[in-house]
This record gives C-alpha cells, sequence and structure tokens, in this order.
C-alpha cells in the first residue's frame, strides 16, 4: 500500500495521557467505512486504530488512528511504522504528559525518525509560549498549534489538510526524485552518445593504426586555412609528404604485423619530431596546429604553419629525414628503412589552394623517388610549369575528341620471311591547333590516370574497326589484313568491356578474327587475377592477344602459359640492342623458341636496319614491324603498299601484298578509301 495512494486511510497518531482525549478524537476522525482486516493488522502493530462512524462531520478522507498515551511510545510506535515503510502522515500531541517525557521532547524525538510528520500540538496551558515553541523546535511548516478545548471541526479541518498537504509532499518529492532519475538517466544516456560520437568523429578523422589524423581530417585543416579564407593568408606554410621506400618489401617479406610495428614507430617519430619543431618554432598560440597525419599505406603528411622561413621548414625536413632513414628493430629483425620526401610552400603563384599544396608536396615526392630514394625534394618553378603543361594537357584532351584532333596511323605488322603484310597496327595520334603534335607516350597516361582512355580507346576500336572493313572490302581477299589496336587495362576492366567490343564488331560487321588486342606485359603481370577472365572472355569473340613490349617489364616467361596470349611483340629495345651486343640475339632467339613451343608467334617490334631484319629471319623470328619496314602512316598513304603498287624499304623482298596479276584481275574495279581513288597496281611478289 503506497501512502501516495489516496484512497487508503491517512494514518494519524493521537499521543495524549488523558483516555477522554482519545475516544473524542476517534470519534471526530473515524470514517463511515469500515476499512476492516486492515486496521485490526495495523491495531496488531501499531497499537489501537479504530475507523468508528463519525456523526455529523464528513472528511473527504478517511483516518486510521494510532492510539499512544506517552511520548515514548509513541516514539515507538513512529519508529515501528517508519521501519515497516508506513510512516505516520499527522500526530495530535499533547503537551503535558506525566509522567514521561512533554510534547516538544516526543515532537523532536518524532522528527528525528520521520521529518515530514506533520504536527498538531494540542495544549490548554500555556506552559511554553509558542516563542518557546518555536525557538526550541525551529520555524517549521509542518507544525501548528491547538489551543484545548477545540472544536470538532478544527481537528477534523487539520486531520484533513495535514494529512493531504503530507501527501502532497510526498508527491512533490517522489515526482522530484523520479526525475532526478530520469534527470540522471538522460544524462548518462547524453554522456553515453557524447562519447559514441567522439568516438565515431575521432574514427572518421584519425587512422586507427598509428592513431595520426588521416587524410580527411587533414583535408579539411588545409581547406580551412587555404579555402575558406577571404584573402590569402600573409603567412608561407609547408607541406611535407614522405613516402617510404620500399614498404612494400617489409610487408611482403616480413609480414603486415611488422609492417604495421613499423608504420606505428614511425608515426611516434614523426609526431615527437614535430613536436619539438612546434615547441621551438612557435611563437604563442598558431591559429592553426601544426600537425602529422597518415595518409594511408605508407604514405605520411607534416603540415607546418606560417614557418619561419622556407630554409627553416626544409632544414626541418631533412631532420625528419634522418629521423626516419634508419635501422628499425622489427619482431627480432633489424630492417633498414628509407623515405623520400618531398616539400612544398604555398605561395601566391605557385599554390595557394589546399588542393594545389597537396598536389604540388606529392609531385615534390615523386620527384624525391625518381631522382634515387632516400632524398628531398622542393617544389619548385620547374615543376610548377610541368604541373602547368600537364593541366594544359588535360584540360584540351577532355576536348579532344569531339574537336576531332585525334585520327589514327597505321604500322604494318609484317611476315619475316615473307615480306607479306599479315596486319596493321593501329596507333593514335593528337595534333592539337595550338600546343602541336603530342606523343601517345605523353597523352596515353594522362588519358588513364583521367578515365578518359574509356571514351577515347572506344573511339580508337570503332575508328580501326571501321578503317579496315573499308579497307578489306577494297583488297582481294587473298590480301585482307587484321588489325591490331592497342588497350590500356583501365579500358578493358570497365563494367562491360566485353560486350561493348562484340557490339562494335557487329556494327562494324567484321569477324573477331579480324581483330587484336595488344596489352602490355606489366597490364597482366601486375594484377593477373583481376584481368585474366576478361582476357578469356574477348579470346571467345574470336578476337587474337598479344602482349604487348614483352621482356620490359617482369619476366613474365614462366607465366606465359597461364593466359591466353596468342602473340609475343618483342619490345624495341631487345631489337634495337641486338647488333650491338649478341647476348640480346640469344636472348630474341630464346623467346621464340620458347614461344614456339606454346604454340605462340612473335613478332619483333622497332626493326630499324636490313641487318636486324636478315638477324630476325635467321632466328626464326614470324612477323616484325618497324621503320625499316614502314613507319606508321595514315592509312591513305599505306594503300599502295597494301595493295602492292608500292615497295617497302625493306630490301631483299618486295612489299607485294601476294597481288599478283592473276589475282588483280578478279578485283580490277578501282576502289575509295575514304575520299582517295585507288587502284591496284599488278605486282609480283619476287622481283
Ligand atoms: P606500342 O604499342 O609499343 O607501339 C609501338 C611504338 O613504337 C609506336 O610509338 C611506334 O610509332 C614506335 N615504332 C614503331 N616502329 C619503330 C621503329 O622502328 N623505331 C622506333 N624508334 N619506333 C618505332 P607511338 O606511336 O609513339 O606509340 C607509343 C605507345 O603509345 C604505343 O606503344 C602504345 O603503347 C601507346 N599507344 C598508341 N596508340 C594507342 C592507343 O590507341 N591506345 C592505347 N591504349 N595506347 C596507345
Ligand atoms: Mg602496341
Ligand atoms: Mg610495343
Amino acid at each position: 500500500m503506497s501512502l501516495l495512494n489516496r484512497t487508503c486511510p491517512a494514518r494519524v497518531l493521537l499521543v495524549d495521557d488523558e483516555e477522554s482525549i482519545h475516544s473524542a478524537y476517534r470519534t471526530i476522525l473515524s470514517a463511515k467505512r469500515n476499512t476492516g482486516a486492515l486496521d485490526d493488522l495495523e491495531a496488531e502493530l501499531f497499537g489501537e486504530a479504530t475507523t468508528d462512524s463519525a456523526a455529523d462531520l464528513e472528511s473527504p478522507i478517511q483516518f486510521s488512528i494510532t492510539h499512544a498515551l506517552q511520548g515514548e511510545e509513541a516514539v515507538e510506535l513512529a519508529a515501528k511504522a517508519t521501519v515497516a515503510g508506513r510512516p505516520f502522515e499527522v500526530a495530535f500531541i499533547d503537551m503535558r504528559m506525566p509522567p514521561g517525557i512533554d510534547g516538544l521532547e516526543t515532537i523532536e524525538r518524532l522528527w528525528k525518525i520521520d521529518p515530514l510528520l506533520q504536527v498538531v500540538i494540542c495544549t490548554a496551558f500555556s506552559d511554553y509560549s509558542w516563542t518557546e515553541v518555536i525557538l526550541r523546535l525551529g520555524s517549521k511548516d509542518n507544525l501548528l498549534l491547538l489551543k484545548k478545548p477545540f472544536a470538532n471541526e478544527e481537528v477534523l479541518q487539520l486531520a484533513t489538510a495535514l494529512a493531504q498537504k503530507h501527501r502532497a509532499v510526498l508527491e512533490t518529492r517522489l515526482q522530484i526524485e523520479q526525475l532526478r532519475e530520469a534527470n540522471d538517466r538522460l544524462q548518462h544516456e547524453i554522456g553515453h552518445r557524447q562519447l559514441a560520437e567522439n568516438k565515431l568523429a575521432h574514427a572518421a578523422t584519425h587512422d586507427h593504426l598509428t592513431k595520426l589524423p588521416n587524410r580527411n581530417y587533414l583535408k579539411t585543416v588545409l581547406a580551412q586555412r587555404f579555402d575558406e579564407q577571404d584573402l590569402p593568408p600573409l603567412q608561407t606554410d609547408a607541406l611535407i609528404f614522405m613516402d617510404l621506400d620500399n614498404f612494400k618489401l617489409v610487408n611482403d617479406s616480413l609480414g603486415h604485423v611488422i609492417g604495421d610495428e613499423l608504420l606505428i614507430q614511425i608515426a611516434g617519430r614523426l609526431q615527437a619530431a614535430l613536436d619539438e619543431y612546434s615547441g621551438h618554432d612557435s611563437v604563442g598560440p598558431a591559429p592553426v596546429q601544426n600537425l602529422v597525419a597518415r595518409l594511408g599505406g605508407d604514405e605520411f603528411v607534416l603540415f607546418l604553419a606560417d614557418v619561419e622561413s622556407q630554409d627553416s621548414a626544409i632544414r626541418f625536413a631533412e631532420t625528419i629525414r634522418t629521423e626516419v632513414c634508419c635501422q628499425y628493430e622489427l619482431g627480432g629483425n633489424s630492417v633498414a628503412v628509407g623515405a623520400s620526401l618531398g616539400i612544398a610552400f604555398s605561395s601566391s603563384d605557385m599554390g595557394s589552394t589546399a588542393e594545389q599544396m597537396m598536389r604540388n608536396a606529392d609531385l615534390a615526392m615523386y620527384r624525391a623517388k625518381f631522382t634515387g630514394k632516400r632524398c628531398l625534394a622542393v617544389f619548385d618553378q620547374e615543376m610548377h610549369a610541368a604541373v602547368l603543361k600537364r593541366l594544359e594537357l588535360e584540360d584540351a584532351l577532355r576536348d579532344s575528341l569531339q574537336d576531332g584532333y585525334l585520327h589514327l596511323v597505321f604500322q604494318p605488322i609484317f611476315n619475316v620471311a615473307s615480306g607479306k603484310i599479315i596486319g596493321l597496327e593501329s596507333l593514335l595520334r593528337w595534333d592539337h591547333p595550338e600546343i602541336g603534335t603530342i606523343s601517345p607516350n605523353e597523352f596515353i597516361p594522362i588519358a588513364e590516370e583521367t578515365g578518359l582512355i574509356v571514351p577515347i580507346g572506344k573511339w580508337v576500336l570503332e575508328e580501326a574497326c571501321r578503317t579496315i572493313r573499308q579497307l578489306n572490302l577494297s583488297l582481294a581477299e587473298e590480301n585482307r589484313v587484321m588489325v591490331a589496336v592497342n588497350v590500356s587495362k583501365r579500358q578493358i576492366v570497365a563494367p562491360g568491356f566485353v560486350r561493348m567490343l562484340e557490339q562494335i564488331l557487329r556494327d562494324n560487321q567484321i569477324a573477331g578474327n579480324q581483330l587484336n588486342l595488344e596489352i602490355t606485359e606489366s597490364m597482366i603481370m601486375d594484377n593477373p587475377e583481376e584481368i585474366v577472365d576478361i582476357l578469356h572472355e574477348i579470346r571467345k569473340l574470336g578476337v587474337r592477344l598479344y602482349m604487348d613490349d614483352f621482356g620490359t617489364g617482369h619476366s613474365s616467361l614462366s607465366c606465359l602459359h597461364r593466359f591466353p596470349i596468342d602473340v609475343l611483340k618483342i619490345d624495341r629495345s631487345f631489337v634495337s640492342t641486338m647488333e650491338a651486343n649478341d647476348d640480346y640475339e640469344t636472348i630474341i632467339h630464346a623467346i621464340i623458341a620458347l614461344a614456339h613451343n606454346l604454340g605462340t608467334q612473335v613478332v619483333a617490334e622497332g626493326i630499324e636496319t636490313e641487318n636486324q631484319l636478315g638477324r630476325l629471319r635467321d632466328i626464326e623470328c614470324d612477323l616484325g614491324q618497324g621503320y625499316y619496314f614502314s613507319e606508321p602512316r595514315p592509312i591513305a598513304d599505306l594503300l599502295g603498299l597494301l595493295s602492292g603498287s608500292e615497295t617497302s624499304l625493306a630490301h631483299g623482298f618486295h612489299t607485294s601484298n601476294i597481288c599478283n596479276s592473276e589475282q588483280v584481275a578478279h578485283h580490277p574495279i578501282p576502289f575509295t578509301l575514304g575520299m582517295l581513288p585507288i587502284t591496284p597496281v599488278n605486282t609480283s611478289f619476287d622481283s
């Protein structure tokens, strides 16, 4: 039973040494309804309790009355009631109760047990003045005075009002308690959430391995510093990019756990070095903090805000380099580690945005790597000019397709023994009216990096297939040639490449075996698993695969059989060196023998001399390509060679593309390719 259950009788304690007073109280306070067994129990526990009917007065609440004739008895009853969780709510206490303690002492002791007890002092004598009572008990709002003789309604009114007040106080306290608990729970929950949010925010902006700020964090700091200000900062900031040399080797040879340990140690060294630098160099609190971040892998970046001078920042970068490039003890191994560093400074002409700063420092770092490992390079005007050139090319390349500045040239691939042209390699050309002619060696990597190679490569495939169809339509059947198209990895791995290829073949009505795709050796060997399935898919279309620039990348001879390669193209560097160094001829010979064993044909690239051609013929090289036979030319310029009306520079045979008088007789009609009218001429193979 809760005290706050308003239907419960209010518990009243009557303390008076006169029995008659008790019965008077009882008559006044007794309710009309009998609360039954409950009151019997209370009477048993705390003394007599009665709920007799009152004659004429009625209270909105019922009372359960407990009687005590002496103060000590009252205190005892109150203690029991409180322990049982059913404290009294109102007590009427007589002032004088000989022979026991008087009313004031009784009240003091009752309040010690329950300070909330509402007390009415009932007195007929003026043995204590009210002032004395207040002085002794304090000015309390739960203490009232009732002078004897009292009127019935006074007693009933006081009991009712005080019981209700007691309940209201308890209720308020309970509510406050509940609110406090709810508030505590809420605070706890908020704290929890805050903690979780902080953890999330930290995880999003920090590297979990080294605990350093990550790329996101660095980007935000740099954006605030460089991009969100109206004016470029007057101070010079420095950004240092650092990349470990041969970290992959550590990971591969000693395992990732050791690799991680190394990164943690390096992060610690960088942070310590930066702390020392910041402590020495900063004058007062900097508006932006210096920081060291891990970009990912083995790349770290240090940002120095408002450097004293460029020299001091370069000196610091040197310190970092020596700090990092040393021996590390890792899992019982002593590992020598090197690092390449690039540094860039904010400046209005070379880099004043976050992106430019990152790019410049990154480029300087690559320059350092390229120069030789364990170097430091400073981003300078020369690198800046290269960046501008590159950006200009990138921009122009974006428009190159619709501007129509791209076109294809073709270089014959011929049979080394007979001189017969069996195919043409398409090579992309870019002639820009303002920039001039740009080599594919320069623009293909840009196209690959920017992804432009995908649309450009598609155009190349379409254009090559369209050209070869037109060409073959105009050639005698036995003179028809295949076309070899160079493709980049990014093109091949782009979703839907094989479907697109199939569509191009269909649109141009050419069979798969009229098309060859040239893929470089490194393109396959860098990540064979990624590409080998696609190569098989391509093969299913009848398209043959050439491995280009063979010998320049990894030595993939031993794994050649794992890939569906039809033809190997031995890189030009082998052919050009074979005259000066016999070993190269031996190597080419070995490659040819091995390829033949695997049922693979070989093309020698870059044949420039008669001597090279002769030697290649002697070691049974199947096919050849090179300036000696023909440079790459627009298709219209090759028609003479293809039809046999023209001979190649190559001595030892004519380049008649199997076009004897008999065959020409079958194709006597002049044909056109593009806008150029061409008439096949009777030329024999052997002159
Ligand atoms: P690649 O596929 O190995 O092409 C052979 C390169 O060697 C061509 O350079 C060609 O002009 C050159 N060459 C041929 N014979 C000789 C010779 O006797 N002596 C010398 N010194 N060079 C010779 P090019 O046209 O500058 O192309 C360079 C590279 O650009 C190509 O190497 C190829 O990897 C790439 N490339 C060209 N066109 C395309 C294309 O449409 N798509 C893709 N993805 N790459 C292409
Ligand atoms: Mg090629
Ligand atoms: Mg090549």
